[in-house]
């Protein structure tokens, strides 16, 4: 139900400034979800999530299909209510605050263009709608084209463009009116590889050039990780961590974590003692590890994390090096990937360990031992993050339940939502 300004006014009340110490300052934050749950029927699609959104920050919501970003989305842009909690933007309650009111836009997977009109018509639709001026428009139309690349196509039609040109259409589109916040679903989920890693880059720098608050949403870990300042990795509609992409991926929180973000290895073990500092680790290959506690208590089921890039491989008969954790297993299959070579190692607990060996040096990648050879891992302490074990699963190297494809709702057709965001 939509409400009157005045009620909107009140409602922009006495938001505290944000107690997220990443936002600087106490400032208040662009985004505030505040407890939000939303159910559909049975469906738990968000569960009491809260999180706040600095200004300017580029935020991407991270997760397998089904986990609930899109209804996260959905529901900062107005086209879902959350069943519990609140949502603001600006420090305003956007409670029966319909979409085109909202100081936000979207940009889907899919362009919605007018496919009747020119690029530059498409991207002015929203502000001649609005009445602004004719000279205004153009100037504003044509800083929009310059910034997304595209000033020599501006008399072309949408199906005169590449699909990465499309969708840079829909991008100067939404940033014409200037929102305070750029949702975005799965732009980049339409194209082809190579062109999703150029138009990677090109968000970003466009993001940081127009300061604008970008919530992204995206199941491509990697893509998270390139452009991300901060991210939301989000399991069954639960958010399991929130954190800069290094951290996410370097110190992650839980064994969902660990498994969907990069290629994990999850050594199994329980914890055997812990004194408040660290805790000793018996892992189920019969090595014993010393990690930090983080809150362990003995006799938890836990995994110790390390990264495929940060293993050492030896022959098994090479001596340990000091005190470095290490453990012996068989080498099952070695895959030569032109700047590495990929080696998988199974373990005496029958775990699978994938260890990356850069290719910087000919002579070494010949030495590697073979298939069938007894080799040792070892690293860092430093390099292994000891998590919980727990219910959840773990997708590894970032399998998704799904192909990730939005929902056919959430795609609006060009002769609809478009038109009610345009129309601002
Ligand atoms: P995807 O990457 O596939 O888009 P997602 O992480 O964005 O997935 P959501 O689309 O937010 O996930 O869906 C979360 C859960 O809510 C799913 O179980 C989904 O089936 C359910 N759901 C979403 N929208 C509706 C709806 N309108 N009615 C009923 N259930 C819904």
């Amino acid at each position: 139900m939509a409400r009157s300004l005045a009620e909107e006014e009140e409602k922009t009340q006495e938001v505290t400034a944000s107690s997220d110490p990443r936002i600087s300052g106490g400032e208040m934050p662009s985004v505030r979800l505040q407890n939000v749950t939303k159910r559909f029927g049975d469906v738990v699609a968000v569960d009491d999530m809260s999180v706040d959104i600095a200004r300017g920050e580029f935020f991407t919501m991270l997760g397998p299909s089904g986990c609930g970003k899109t209804t996260t989305l959905r529901m900062v842009a107005g086209f879902e209510e959350p069943t519990a909690g609140a949502i603001l933007v600006d420090g305003r309650h956007m409670e029966g605050v319909p979409a085109f009111r909202r100081p936000t836009n979207t940009v889907f997977q899919s362009y919605a263009l007018f496919p009747h009109l020119s690029v530059e018509e498409n991207v002015a639709f929203g502000l001649r709608r609005k009445g602004v001026d004719k000279k205004e428009v153009t100037r504003r139309v044509g800083e929009e084209l310059e910034l997304v690349g595209l000033a020599g196509e501006r008399k072309r039609k949408p199906r005169q463009l590449s699909g990465g040109q499309q969708q840079r259409v829909a991008l100067a589109r939404a940033l014409v009116n200037r929102p305070a916040v750029l949702l975005l679903d799965e732009p980049l989920g339409a194209l082809d590889l190579k062109l999703r890693k150029g138009l990677q880059v090109e968000l970003k720098r466009i993001q940081r050039e127009v300061g604008i608050t970008f919530v992204y949403v995206t199941h491509d870990q990697e893509e998270a990780l390139t452009m991300s300042d901060r991210i939301a990795v989000m399991n069954r509609g639960i958010v399991e961590q929130v954190d800069q992409p290094e951290a996410v991926y370097d110190r992650p929180r839980t064994t969902f974590v660990a498994g969907f973000i990069g290629v994990s290895n999850l050594m199994p073990g329980a914890v055997q003692s812990a004194n408040g500092h660290d805790a000793e680790v018996r892992l189920d290959s019969g090595v014993t590890v010393t990690a930090p506690t983080d809150g362990l208590r003995s006799g938890e089921r836990v995994h110790a994390v390390v990264r495929p890039e940060k293993l050492q491989l030896d022959p098994a008969e090479t001596p340990s090096v000091d005190d470095r954790p290490n453990v012996e297993g068989l080498l099952e299959s070695s895959l030569y990937l032109g700047t590495a070579t990929q080696v998988v190692v199974r373990l005496p607990d029958g775990v699978s360990m994938t260890v990356l060996v850069p290719n910087t040096d000919e002579e070494a990648r010949r030495r590697l031992p073979g298939a069938g050879a007894q080799v040792r891992l070892s690293w860092a302490s430093e390099h292994m993050h000891v998590v919980r074990e727990e219910g959840t699963p773990v997708h590894a190297n970032g399998a998704m339940d799904g192909d990730g494809a939005a929902l056919p709702d959430a795609i609006p057709t060009p002769a609809e939502p478009a038109l009610t965001e345009e129309g601002k």
